[in-house]
């Protein structure tokens, strides 16, 4: 299976923190509204979080490419 990688478009995000409450082992919001990915490497156990979280940030701030076999 391939791996995804994502990327964060901060000039987009907001801070809000969707993607944290659907993604919380990854994403994190700090106190000043910065997020923080934690992982940036999606295997495919834990995918499915991961997807939910991109597709619902109302910024469009997440975006998941595909990674290169390592
Ligand atoms: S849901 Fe989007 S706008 Fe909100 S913190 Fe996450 S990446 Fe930023």
């Amino acid at each position: 299976m391939s791996t995804l990688r994502i990327l964060v478009d901060r000039g987009r995000c907001t801070g809000i923190g969707i993607c944290e409450s659907l993604d919380p082992d990854r994403f994190e919001v700090d106190d000043d509204g910065s997020l923080v990915v934690h992982d940036d490497t999606v295997a495919d156990a834990d995918r499915e979080a991961t997807i939910a979280a991109v597709e619902s940030c109302p910024a469009r701030a997440l975006t998941l490419v595909g990674a290169s076999a390592e």
